[in-house]
C-alpha cells in the first residue's frame, strides 16, 4: 500500500525519550499531517467496515486518538479502556506487567454486551502486554475480540502477528 510510506514518514522518532536508549515513536506529528492521518483511519475503516464489528475499544491514552474516528467510520460504538479510578461506574479491572512494575486498565461493565464483536486499538504494540489486557477485559464482558490493531508494531517481539490467540494487525514498523 503506497500510503504506508507516508504514514511512516509522518511519525517522528525521538531518541532517548522518555529515557536514555529508547527510540520513542511520536505519533503527534502523524496527527498534524491531514493526509497521512486520514489515510491511517481510512485503512482501518476499509479493513473493518464489513466485519460486523460493533465495538471499537481504545486504550488510554493514544488509542483514544485513533479509535473514535474508526468507530464512526464503521458504524460502531467507541469504548474507552481507561487507567484505574477514571471511570465512574462499575468496572472490570485487569492488571498487566510493564518493563518496570505493573499497570491496570478498566472497562465499564455495562459498556459492552455479551456476544458483541470487538476490535482493540492502540497506537503501538511492543510486548503486547497492554493489548492483551484490553483483550482480557472485553472477554470478561463476554465480547468476542475479532482482532487487535495498531498503527506501529515493533517487530521481533513475541506476540507479533498473534496476541493471546487473537490476530494482530499493524500498519507500519518503527524506523
Ligand atoms: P506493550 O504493552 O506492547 O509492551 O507496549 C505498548 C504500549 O506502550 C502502548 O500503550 C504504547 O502507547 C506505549 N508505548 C511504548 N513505547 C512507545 C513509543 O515509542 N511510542 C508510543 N507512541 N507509544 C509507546
Amino acid at each position: 500500500d503506497p500510503r504506508l510510506q507516508a504514514i511512516t514518514k509522518a511519525i517522528t522518532v525521538v531518541p532517548h525519550f522518555p529515557k536514555k536508549g529508547i527510540m520513542f515513536q511520536d505519533i503527534t506529528t502523524l496527527l498534524l499531517d491531514h493526509k497521512a492521518f486520514k489515510d491511517t483511519i481510512d485503512i482501518f475503516v476499509d479493513r473493518y467496515r464489513d466485519m460486523h464489528i460493533s465495538v471499537v475499544a481504545g486504550i488510554e491514552a493514544r488509542g483514544f486518538l485513533f479509535g473514535p474516528s474508526i468507530a464512526l467510520g464503521i458504524g460502531a460504538k467507541f469504548v474507552p479502556l481507561r487507567k484505574p479510578r477514571k471511570l465512574p461506574g462499575e468496572v472490570f479491572s485487569e492488571k498487566y506487567s510493564l518493563e518496570y512494575g505493573t499497570d491496570c486498565l478498566e472497562l465499564h461493565v455495562d459498556a459492552v454486551q455479551p456476544g458483541e464483536r470487538a476490535i482493540v486499538i492502540d497506537d503501538l504494540v511492543a510486548t503486547g502486554g497492554t493489548l492483551s489486557a484490553g483483550v482480557k477485559l472485553l472477554e470478561r464482558a463476554h465480547a468476542e475480540v475479532v482482532e487487535c490493531a495498531c498503527v506501529i508494531g515493533v517487530p521481533d517481539v513475541k506476540g507479533q502477528c498473534r496476541l493471546i490467540g487473537k490476530p494482530l494487525y499493524v500498519l507500519v514498523e518503527p524506523r
